[in-house]
Protein backbone atom coordinates (compact mmCIF):
# COMPACT_ATOMS: atom_id res chain seq x y z
CA UNK A 1 0.00 0.00 0.00
CA UNK A 2 3.04 2.21 0.70
CA UNK A 3 3.67 2.91 -2.72
CA UNK A 4 0.31 2.92 -3.65
CA UNK A 5 -0.84 5.57 -6.59
CA UNK A 6 -3.77 6.48 -4.04
CA UNK A 7 -0.84 7.20 -0.96
CA UNK A 8 0.96 10.40 -0.30
CA UNK A 9 3.04 11.61 -2.70
CA UNK A 10 6.62 12.30 -0.46
CA UNK A 11 7.50 14.78 -3.42
CA UNK A 12 9.01 18.25 -3.55
CA UNK A 13 5.51 20.01 -3.39
CA UNK A 14 5.31 17.72 0.06
CA UNK A 15 8.59 19.21 1.19
CA UNK A 16 7.55 22.75 0.28
CA UNK A 17 3.98 22.22 2.27
CA UNK A 18 5.69 20.77 5.07
CA UNK A 19 7.94 24.63 5.51
CA UNK A 20 4.76 25.86 4.87
CA UNK A 21 2.65 24.51 7.54
CA UNK A 22 5.85 25.28 9.88
CA UNK A 23 5.85 28.39 9.53
CA UNK A 24 1.84 28.76 9.89
CA UNK A 25 1.88 26.91 13.10
CA UNK A 26 4.84 29.07 14.45
CA UNK A 27 3.37 32.03 13.64
CA UNK A 28 -0.33 30.84 15.38
CA UNK A 29 2.37 29.37 18.12
CA UNK A 30 4.59 31.94 18.52
CA UNK A 31 2.55 33.71 21.74
CA UNK A 32 2.97 29.99 23.55
CA UNK A 33 6.69 29.12 23.04
CA UNK A 34 7.42 33.15 24.08
CA UNK A 35 5.34 32.41 27.16
CA UNK A 36 6.99 28.67 28.00
CA UNK A 37 10.41 30.15 27.48
CA UNK A 38 9.50 33.26 30.00
CA UNK A 39 9.16 30.81 32.39
CA UNK A 40 12.05 28.39 32.18
CA UNK A 41 14.52 30.82 29.58
CA UNK A 42 14.48 34.28 28.70
CA UNK A 43 11.66 34.64 26.56
CA UNK A 44 12.81 34.36 23.42
CA UNK A 45 12.21 31.07 21.38
CA UNK A 46 8.82 32.51 19.95
CA UNK A 47 9.95 34.95 18.43
CA UNK A 48 13.64 33.41 17.38
CA UNK A 49 11.59 30.78 15.24
CA UNK A 50 8.93 33.19 14.13
CA UNK A 51 11.77 34.99 12.15
CA UNK A 52 13.46 31.38 11.33
CA UNK A 53 10.63 30.27 9.69
CA UNK A 54 9.69 33.49 7.59
CA UNK A 55 13.52 33.43 6.33
CA UNK A 56 12.48 29.77 5.31
CA UNK A 57 9.69 30.52 3.65
CA UNK A 58 11.14 33.62 1.78
CA UNK A 59 14.26 31.55 0.74
CA UNK A 60 12.12 28.33 -0.70
CA UNK A 61 9.95 30.72 -2.23
CA UNK A 62 12.73 33.32 -4.14
CA UNK A 63 15.11 30.11 -4.61
CA UNK A 64 15.09 29.22 -8.55
CA UNK A 65 16.54 25.69 -7.74
CA UNK A 66 13.90 24.82 -4.51
CA UNK A 67 13.02 21.56 -6.81
CA UNK A 68 14.34 18.99 -4.76
CA UNK A 69 13.41 17.41 -1.25
CA UNK A 70 17.28 18.00 -0.39
CA UNK A 71 17.38 21.60 -1.48
CA UNK A 72 14.23 22.85 0.18
CA UNK A 73 15.48 20.98 3.88
CA UNK A 74 19.27 22.68 2.66
CA UNK A 75 17.41 26.00 2.33
CA UNK A 76 15.71 25.61 6.06
CA UNK A 77 18.38 24.48 7.85
CA UNK A 78 20.84 27.26 6.46
CA UNK A 79 17.81 29.84 7.09
CA UNK A 80 17.35 28.32 10.43
CA UNK A 81 20.65 28.71 11.69
CA UNK A 82 21.36 32.17 10.54
CA UNK A 83 17.66 33.48 11.78
CA UNK A 84 16.71 31.86 14.72
CA UNK A 85 19.98 32.45 16.73
CA UNK A 86 19.48 31.14 20.36
CA UNK A 87 20.28 27.24 20.93
CA UNK A 88 17.55 26.40 18.84
CA UNK A 89 18.86 27.73 15.95
CA UNK A 90 21.91 25.84 15.60
CA UNK A 91 20.02 22.49 16.54
CA UNK A 92 17.40 22.90 13.75
CA UNK A 93 19.64 24.00 11.89
CA UNK A 94 21.72 21.53 11.91
CA UNK A 95 18.81 18.81 11.80
CA UNK A 96 17.30 20.02 9.00
CA UNK A 97 20.46 20.14 6.89
CA UNK A 98 21.16 16.27 8.46
CA UNK A 99 18.04 15.60 7.02
CA UNK A 100 18.81 16.91 3.53
CA UNK A 101 21.90 15.28 3.21
CA UNK A 102 20.31 11.91 4.03
CA UNK A 103 17.36 12.45 1.33
CA UNK A 104 20.45 13.95 -1.69
CA UNK A 105 19.33 12.71 -5.38
CA UNK A 106 15.46 11.59 -4.19
CA UNK A 107 12.86 12.99 -6.49
CA UNK A 108 10.09 11.02 -4.55
CA UNK A 109 11.31 9.39 -1.02
CA UNK A 110 9.38 6.55 -0.06
CA UNK A 111 8.38 6.78 4.16
CA UNK A 112 11.43 4.50 4.81
CA UNK A 113 13.57 7.56 3.24
CA UNK A 114 11.64 10.33 5.40
CA UNK A 115 11.72 7.85 8.67
CA UNK A 116 15.88 7.23 7.97
CA UNK A 117 16.17 11.48 7.60
CA UNK A 118 14.29 12.54 10.26
CA UNK A 119 16.74 9.80 12.22
CA UNK A 120 19.37 11.52 11.21
CA UNK A 121 18.10 14.89 11.99
CA UNK A 122 17.81 13.63 15.73
CA UNK A 123 21.03 12.38 15.25
CA UNK A 124 22.41 15.74 14.49
CA UNK A 125 20.43 17.38 17.38
CA UNK A 126 22.40 14.95 19.65
CA UNK A 127 25.45 15.28 18.04
CA UNK A 128 25.42 19.43 18.38
CA UNK A 129 23.86 19.53 21.58
CA UNK A 130 24.60 15.90 23.34
CA UNK A 131 21.14 15.98 25.18
CA UNK A 132 19.87 12.83 25.72
CA UNK A 133 15.83 11.94 26.57
CA UNK A 134 14.40 13.07 29.60
CA UNK A 135 17.16 16.09 30.14
CA UNK A 136 13.66 18.52 28.76
CA UNK A 137 14.94 19.20 25.68
CA UNK A 138 14.04 18.84 21.53
CA UNK A 139 15.29 15.56 21.87
CA UNK A 140 12.19 14.41 23.84
CA UNK A 141 9.57 15.50 21.39
CA UNK A 142 11.72 14.20 18.64
CA UNK A 143 13.59 10.83 19.01
CA UNK A 144 9.43 9.80 20.34
CA UNK A 145 8.45 10.50 17.16
CA UNK A 146 11.45 8.66 15.24
CA UNK A 147 10.54 5.84 17.17
CA UNK A 148 6.93 5.42 16.52
CA UNK A 149 7.95 5.50 13.06
CA UNK A 150 10.41 2.98 13.29
CA UNK A 151 8.05 0.44 14.91
CA UNK A 152 6.05 1.20 11.12
CA UNK A 153 7.45 -1.22 8.68
CA UNK A 154 5.05 -0.89 6.02
CA UNK A 155 1.73 0.64 5.24
CA UNK A 156 0.27 3.53 4.19
CA UNK A 157 1.74 6.89 4.92
CA UNK A 158 -0.86 9.24 7.02
CA UNK A 159 -1.17 6.51 9.64
CA UNK A 160 2.49 6.56 10.38
CA UNK A 161 3.01 10.66 10.51
CA UNK A 162 -0.19 10.17 12.93
CA UNK A 163 1.89 8.24 15.25
CA UNK A 164 4.97 10.16 14.89
CA UNK A 165 2.82 13.63 15.81
CA UNK A 166 1.00 11.64 18.85
CA UNK A 167 4.27 10.57 20.07
CA UNK A 168 6.24 13.89 20.08
CA UNK A 169 2.91 15.22 21.49
CA UNK A 170 3.32 12.55 24.06
CA UNK A 171 7.06 13.65 24.81
CA UNK A 172 6.17 17.29 25.11
CA UNK A 173 3.89 17.13 27.46
CA UNK A 174 6.41 14.39 29.54
CA UNK A 175 8.66 17.15 29.95
CA UNK A 176 6.44 19.11 32.28
CA UNK A 177 7.70 17.59 35.59
CA UNK A 178 11.37 17.17 33.98
CA UNK A 179 14.41 18.95 35.53
CA UNK A 180 16.26 20.47 32.53
CA UNK A 181 19.82 19.58 32.49
CA UNK A 182 20.69 21.33 29.18
CA UNK A 183 20.40 24.73 28.02
CA UNK A 184 19.24 28.35 29.81
CA UNK A 185 16.40 26.02 31.44
CA UNK A 186 19.59 23.99 33.38
CA UNK A 187 20.63 26.80 35.50
CA UNK A 188 17.25 26.88 37.15
CA UNK A 189 17.54 23.53 38.88
CA UNK A 190 14.51 22.26 40.22
CA UNK A 191 12.59 25.54 39.50
CA UNK A 192 12.76 24.15 36.04
CA UNK A 193 10.27 21.44 37.02
CA UNK A 194 6.63 22.02 36.55
CA UNK A 195 6.51 23.92 33.01
CA UNK A 196 6.48 22.80 29.62
CA UNK A 197 9.83 22.72 27.54
CA UNK A 198 9.88 25.34 24.82
CA UNK A 199 11.74 23.80 22.59
CA UNK A 200 10.21 20.12 22.77
CA UNK A 201 7.17 22.48 22.03
CA UNK A 202 8.37 23.53 18.79
CA UNK A 203 9.73 20.27 17.75
CA UNK A 204 6.02 18.97 18.21
CA UNK A 205 5.03 21.68 16.00
CA UNK A 206 7.55 19.94 13.10
CA UNK A 207 5.70 16.81 13.48
CA UNK A 208 2.51 18.33 13.73
CA UNK A 209 3.63 20.37 10.30
CA UNK A 210 4.60 16.93 8.49
CA UNK A 211 1.29 15.65 9.18
CA UNK A 212 -0.57 18.58 8.19
CA UNK A 213 1.78 18.77 5.00
CA UNK A 214 0.13 14.82 4.01
CA UNK A 215 -3.68 15.79 4.45
P1 LIG B 1 18.05 30.07 24.21
O1 LIG B 1 17.90 29.11 25.36
O2 LIG B 1 19.47 30.26 23.80
O3 LIG B 1 17.31 31.35 24.47
P2 LIG B 1 15.82 29.19 22.57
O4 LIG B 1 14.96 29.91 23.55
O5 LIG B 1 15.62 29.54 21.13
O6 LIG B 1 17.36 29.36 22.93
O7 LIG B 1 15.59 27.64 22.70
C1 LIG B 1 15.42 27.01 23.95
C2 LIG B 1 15.19 25.51 23.74
O8 LIG B 1 16.34 24.91 23.17
C3 LIG B 1 14.96 24.76 25.04
O9 LIG B 1 13.61 24.81 25.42
C4 LIG B 1 15.43 23.36 24.71
O10 LIG B 1 14.36 22.54 24.27
C5 LIG B 1 16.35 23.55 23.55
N1 LIG B 1 17.71 23.17 23.90
C6 LIG B 1 18.60 23.87 24.65
N2 LIG B 1 19.77 23.20 24.75
C7 LIG B 1 19.59 22.03 24.06
C8 LIG B 1 20.42 20.90 23.77
N3 LIG B 1 21.69 20.85 24.21
N4 LIG B 1 19.93 19.91 23.02
C9 LIG B 1 18.65 19.96 22.56
N5 LIG B 1 17.82 20.99 22.78
C10 LIG B 1 18.27 22.01 23.53
MG1 LIG C 1 15.27 31.40 24.91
Amino acid sequence: MTDSATDVALDVAFFRRWMTELSAAVESGCEELTRLDAAIGDADHGINMLRGMRAVVTAIETDGQADSPARILNLAGSRLVTAVGGAAGPLYGTAFRSMAASLDGRVRPALADVRQALAAGLEGIQRLGAAEPGDKTIVDAWLPAVAALEEVQAGPILPALVGAERAAERGMVATTPLRARKGRASYLGWRSEGHQDPGATSARMIFASLLAAAT
